[in-house]
Order: C-alpha cells, then sequence, then structure tokens
C-alpha cells in the first residue's frame, strides 16, 4: 500500500487555547462538546507510512531572516516570553514572603502533577485508570500548568512515542536541544506531526469538558487561584501573582520542557540505546520523577519511571498513594522479567565492547598443525614447549618467568601440561591467559581427552557472542548469517 495518507490539520500551537476538532462526517455531539468519529485516527494507515510521509509530505521551506517574522508561532512565543518577564519583575520589585514562597513551590508541585501524572502518565498513556475526582483534580491542575489541552498535549506526545527521533516526532531530539525543548512550540514546524490517535480520550467526559473551556480554565488555574490563595488568605495579592503565578508557571514550563530536551541529552541508557531518551537523576529532580526517561521510553505504559525506590519518582508515589486512597486503580508495570532482559542487553553489550578492544589468543583454527617430529626438530632452533595439545614459543618469555629460566628450559621440545598445571605449580588464570598468547601451533593429534578444560584459556570459557557467533544457536542459520547484525550490533 502506498495511498496517500490523510493527515490532520496542523495542531493548535502549544499554550494557545485548542481549537474545536475539524467536523468530519461522522462527527458527533456529546453533551454540548463536538468530537470526534471514534474510528482510530490511525487505523487506515499504510504499512510504509513514515517512510513515505518523509518522502513525499513537502516540508515547508526553511526559516531564514526574511520569513522569520512569518513563522514565529506568536501565542506561544508570548506566553513563554511574557510569564518570565513577570516573574523577573516581581523578583526584583516585590517583596518575597514566606507564606508566598512556601505556596509557591507547594503550587509548582500540584501543577507539575497535573502534568506529570495527569496529561503524560494517565492520559497520554493510560499507564492507570483514575477516579473523577482525582481525574478533574488533574485536569484542573495540569490547566495552570499552561501547556495546552490534555487533547493536544496527548496527542503531540504519542507522536513522540512513536516516532521518537525522526521527522515526524514533534520534538525531535536530533534536531538539537534548543528546538526539543522550546524551538518547535516558538517557529512554526516545518513538518505536521506523525499520525497519533486519541480517539480513547475523545470518548472521556473530563477531557472533553476541559478542552471546551481550556481558555478560561488557564486563566483561572494559572494566574487567578495561585493569585486568590495567596492574597485571601495572607493578604499577598501582588506576591502571590508574580510568585505563585507568573514565577511558578516558569519553573513548571522549564520543568516539563526537559522531559524532552534535558531527558533525551543527559544521561545513561540503562534498557535501550536503540534511540535518544536517557535516564539521569539531575533530569528527575527537574521534572518531578520524569528523568528516569530511558526506562519510560521501553516501557511507556508503566504507571512509573524509576524502578528503585531510592530514585526520586514523585509522580509514582503520588499516583501510588492515590491507589490506596481508593482514587486510582488498576496500576500497570511492565513485567519485571521483561525490564531485566533490557538491562542485561544493555550490559552484555558493553561488556562486548570491553571484550572487542582486548587481544585474545590466536584462533586455534588459524594456527599450523605440526607433527611431534616436526616440532621436535623446531625447538632446536627456537624455544617451543606444548601445553593441553597447543605448542607455544616462549622465547620473548623465557628471562620473565617467575619460576626462573631454569624451569622453562627443562621443558623445550618437551609436553609441560602435567607440569604447568599442578605437577610442578598450580599456575594462575592469569598465567593460563598469558601462555596463550604464545601459542604457535597445533600438535597433530589433536588435545587429549580430558584436557579440553586445559585447552581453553580462563578467560575465553565465558565470552559475550552475537547469535550468529553462537555454535548450535537455533539463530544460527544462513539468514542470521547473511544479517551480520545482531542485538548487540
Ligand atoms: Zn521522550
Ligand atoms: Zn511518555
Amino acid at each position: 500500500m502506498s495511498s496517500v495518507v490523510e493527515t490532520r490539520k496542523t495542531p493548535p500551537a502549544a499554550l494557545t487555547p485548542p481549537q474545536t476538532p475539524p467536523m468530519n462526517k461522522a462527527a458527533t455531539t456529546v453533551k454540548g462538546s463536538t468530537i470526534k468519529d471514534e474510528t482510530p485516527a490511525d487505523l487506515h494507515l499504510p504499512d510504509n507510512y513514515v517512510a513515505w510521509t518523509i518522502k513525499n509530505q513537502k516540508e515547508l521551506p526553511p526559516i531564514t531572516l526574511d520569513n522569520l517574522l512569518q513563522n514565529i508561532q506568536w501565542i506561544s512565543t508570548a506566553v513563554l516570553v511574557i510569564t518570565p518577564s513577570i516573574a523577573i519583575w516581581g523578583l526584583l520589585n516585590v517583596k518575597l514572603r514566606w507564606e508566598t514562597f512556601l505556596w509557591s513551590v507547594i503550587y509548582y508541585f500540584i501543577t507539575g502533577l497535573g502534568i506529570t501524572a495527569g496529561y503524560h502518565r494517565l492520559w497520554a498513556h493510560r499507564s492507570y485508570n483514575a477516579s473523577k475526582p482525582l481525574e478533574y483534580f488533574l485536569a484542573l491542575a495540569g490547566a495552570g500548568a499552561v501547556e495546552g489541552s490534555i487533547r493536544w498535549w496527548s496527542r503531540g506526545h504519542r507522536a513522540h512515542h512513536r516516532y521518537t527521533d525522526t521527522e515526524l516526532d514533534p520534538y525531535n531530539a536530533h534536531k538539537g536541544f534548543w528546538w526539543s525543548h522550546v524551538g518547535w512550540m516558538i517557529l512554526k514546524p516545518r513538518r505536521k506531526p506523525g499520525v497519533a490517535d486519541v480517539s480513547d480520550l475523545s470518548k472521556s467526559a473530563v477531557v472533553r469538558w476541559q478542552h471546551r473551556w481550556y481558555i478560561y480554565l488557564i486563566i483561572g488555574m494559572g494566574f487567578l487561584f495561585p493569585t486568590a490563595v495567596a492574597g485571601l488568605v495572607w493578604g499577598d495579592w501582588l506576591g502571590g501573582f508574580v510568585f505563585a503565578g507568573a514565577a511558578r508557571l516558569t519553573f513548571v514550563h522549564h520543568s516539563t520542557f526537559c522531559v524532552n530536551s534535558l531527558a533525551h541529552w543527559l544521561g545513561e541508557t540503562p534498557f535501550d540505546d536503540k534511540h535518544t531518551p536517557k535516564d539521569h537523576f539531575i533530569t528527575a529532580l527537574v521534572t518531578v520523577g520524569e528523568g528516569y526517561h530511558n526506562f519510560h521510553h521501553q516501557f511507556p505504559m508503566d504507571y512509573r519511571n524509576a524502578i528503585k525506590w531510592y530514585q526520586y519518582d514523585p509522580t509514582k508515589w503520588f499516583i501510588w498513594v492515590c491507589s490506596q486512597l481508593g482514587l486510582a486503580s488498576h496500576l500497570k508495570t511492565f513485567p519485571e522479567n521483561e525490564v531485566r532482559k533490557g538491562q542485561l542487553a544493555m550490559q552484555l553489550k558493553k561488556l562486548r565492547e570491553t571484550q572487542e578492544v582486548l587481544r585474545w589468543a590466536p584462533d586455534p583454527n588459524d594456527l599450523p598443525v605440526i607433527s611431534w617430529e616436526s616440532f621436535a626438530e623446531q625447538s632446536l632452533k627456537r624455544p617451543l614447549v606444548i601445553i593441553a595439545g597447543f605448542i607455544h614459543d616462549v622465547s620473548e618469555f623465557l628471562d620473565e618467568h617467575p619460576g626462573g629460566r631454569h624451569l622453562l628450559v627443562k621443558f623445550i621440545g618437551k609436553d609441560a601440561t602435567t607440569a604447568f598445571f599442578g605437577g610442578v605449580y598450580d599456575h594462575s588464570n592469569a598465567a593460563h591467559n598469558y601462555l596463550s598468547m604464545m601459542r604457535v601451533g597445533v600438535l597433530q593429534g589433536g588435545t587429549q581427552h580430558g584436557l579440553e578444560d586445559k585447552a581453553i584459556p580462563p578467560s575465553q570459557r565465558l565470552r559475550v557472542a552475537r547469535y550468529n557467533e553462537a555454535g548450535g544457536s537455533p539463530y544460527a542459520s544462513s539468514t542470521a548469517w547473511s544479517d551480520g547484525e545482531g542485538l548487540l550490533g
């Protein structure tokens, strides 16, 4: 299939009141709110959707100084500039009372959780079920973070997960830190985000309600409510506005934007390194626990970001407490066994990298097979010793031998297997490994029975092998060979 894919209209810019979703033939009206047909938007995508779209869907012309003004998303930009400007003015001109400071921090966490526990883990990923009171709380708190409606936000975020690091990812980390942080909201993207279905959210009364009243909710929850609390309770109206309103909102904005930028830039990849998401404590600290982003992209339907008890994930703790209070249920976790497979694969990959930079004993198949007579003859010209069926040239080592030169010289032209493995001295594994580096041939007739473990140096008894290198592997077929790239490739 290569039919043209019908894409949705460009989503409204972040932070702007969402438009009513475009009507289509099957649009339905539920309780005064127009919603889309319940047919999933991605049901009829062609198999080659991503490649086809990137190849055939025209990008807008590049942004230059000449067309810059037409390509700025003015409403988002205004919010992103005016809010911190008010905060800076407040910091310079308004006395910060401790009650207002405390309230600003608390409200930062409330509105942050609206995004992380609500928009992100509940609605975008469906990682748990929330009761109606919790849903309304999260919808209101999320509106206070002024980052678009649940529906708009989730649509973008689902596209981010589905098309991570591609041109169809709205916050594509390959376009640079600042693009994924704020650039995509300030400048008009050159391309629409890839198709992502949010028909499930259209069925939610809370999501529809929030989408419908969004403009009033952001004014109310973003500024009026935090100002009113400080004003009515301890009489600090102006402080409430500039600190709990503007400064707090600036922090919430950049905190959650860090999930798209910092979390794709700083840290480790303990579960998979196919894409840019990373795990880092600092990111977790500034994003209310969303910093274990490598885990999250691997297991997006898990209600946790951090899986260890000591890792900082207050969003997870919040959801867990809600479940204990009966406000949330069906908390999803990915099977531990599968999580550990991801970790193991990455650990093996690291070990493989270490293994590959070391020098190893020559492959026995590459060594010449030498008869006893030839060995005896050649050992008259250079110091050759047989151990475990291998012929070793010890000329470089004669004077280095810790037991003394004489013990080695004694065995030139002879079999020293018994002496090496405990007969005279039971050599260390390191000595055995080092010995294997001196191999120059294989004695005709092969290794004596019972000497197999002595023929393999200890450091090579356990090795990290690609699937097509492992002998007897069910994957070691001719097709697997031709691939040449394994999981660890
Ligand atoms: Zn991400
Ligand atoms: Zn996510």
